[in-house]
């Protein structure tokens, strides 16, 4: 396939590209536009995206993922003196979105080139909880409860399939898109026929992977009768909000409690995972653990028990019987807070562990 942009009414600056998979295109290949030959190209940028003779996608990656490391490296040198919400919300307005352009197209790019972005973006979760290099990755999505890129992605191919499908534009896509059933009698699912596709990288192309996820839809999102219901749907399938109470805190006091929960603390048994310790023992022999440190900890103990009562009181406030408090007071309930506690309740735990861990001076 060959195609032509007229950069410039020179002639000269006229080039066209002859897109090709093959491993030796036909380099002979000569395009004249008025008797003059216009000039092969490698790549060139169309409407954001960088296309390349041979159909990759290493180079617009390459690009946005330059792009997107220099707006990190931006707030890499705040992220001491912003909040975790703030860099937040630096991330997802002026990071993220470079990320994506034309996410629905390059997904079919090799996982090589796809993971520079997922790289960026754990360099990015890393920065904003201020979690260190080699913190545990499950953690970390957990900690932010985001949907990863490639997630996004499919949600994106989703969505843009729907626009088509239901608001009918671009005419020429609507034309081109396998058989629909939407109101036959033998198929009422709002399914479509799959392309045949013989080739890897097709069947990874928007149109035949987009309908492969289209169909594997819920029933009551592919009947959708608005863009605007199957977007929301969509979203709502991936959405799972931080709690509020992960912000609270000064940015030190929510970083050594951040890290706590990712197991990527100062204490030793944390460090000993990953090799920066040779033991993983407190100074009074025992394994040091958050749990050992929050609960069990013989050291600075008038400072723990302090907490410990602001805790137990707060649980009593809420008017939980002792067996229930027995049943929910641990390590858990003073990392993560507790869903049986509205967010002022778990505000206040959170409240009192981070002034024990500011206090006791240990991470
Ligand atoms: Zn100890």
């Amino acid at each position: 396939m060959v195609a032509l942009w007229k950069i410039n009414i020179n002639p000269t600056k006229t080039v066209c590209m002859l897109f090709s998979k093959k491993a030796n295109p036909d380099n002979n290949f000569v395009v004249k536009l008025n008797n003059d030959i216009i000039k092969l190209s490698t790549h060139h940028k169309h409407l954001g995206l960088w296309l390349t003779n041979n159909v990759s996608w290493k180079k617009h990656i390459s690009e946005i993922a330059t792009k997107a490391r220099k707006r990190l490296g931006c707030l890499k040198l705040h992220s001491f003196r912003m909040s975790r919400r703030s860099l937040e919300l630096c991330y997802l307005t002026f990071v993220r979105p470079v990320m994506e352009y034309g996410n629905v197209m390059y997904d079919s790019a090799s996982d090589e080139d796809l993971n520079i972005l997922s790289e960026i973006e754990k360099d990015a979760m890393r920065t904003i909880t201020g979690a260190r290099k080699k913190c545990n990755l499950d953690k970390l999505y957990k900690e932010f409860k985001w949907p990863t890129l490639a997630v996004r992605r499919a949600n994106q191919k989703i969505t843009t399939l729907g626009k088509i499908i239901i608001k009918n534009y671009p005419p020429y896509l609507v034309r081109d898109l396998p058989t629909f059933y939407r109101d036959s009698r033998t198929n009422r699912k709002n399914t479509f026929a799959t392309p045949t596709c013989t080739k890897d990288y097709y069947v990874k192309s928007f149109i035949p992977s987009s309908i492969a996820l289209w169909n594997d839809l819920p029933y009551n999102v592919r009947t959708c009768q608005s863009y605007d219901s199957l977007k929301n749907r969509i979203k709502s399938m991936s959405l799972n909000n931080v709690p509020d109470y992960y912000y609270h805190g000064s940015r030190l006091c929510n970083i050594l409690h951040c890290r706590l929960r990712l197991g990527c603390s100062n204490l030793n048994a944390d460090k000993y995972l990953i090799g920066i310790s040779n033991t993983d023992l407190c100074d009074c022999g025992e394994r040091e653990t958050a749990e050992h440190y929050l609960l069990d900890c013989g050291i600075e103990l008038e400072k723990r028990v302090k907490m410990l009562d602001s805790i137990l009181d707060v649980l009593k406030n809420k008017g939980l019987s002792d067996d229930r408090i027995d049943q929910i007071f641990g390590a858990d309930l003073l990392l993560y807070g507790s869903g049986e506690l509205d967010i002022n309740e778990n505000t206040s735990i959170f409240e009192a562990v981070q002034l024990f861990l500011w206090e006791s001076d240990r991470l």
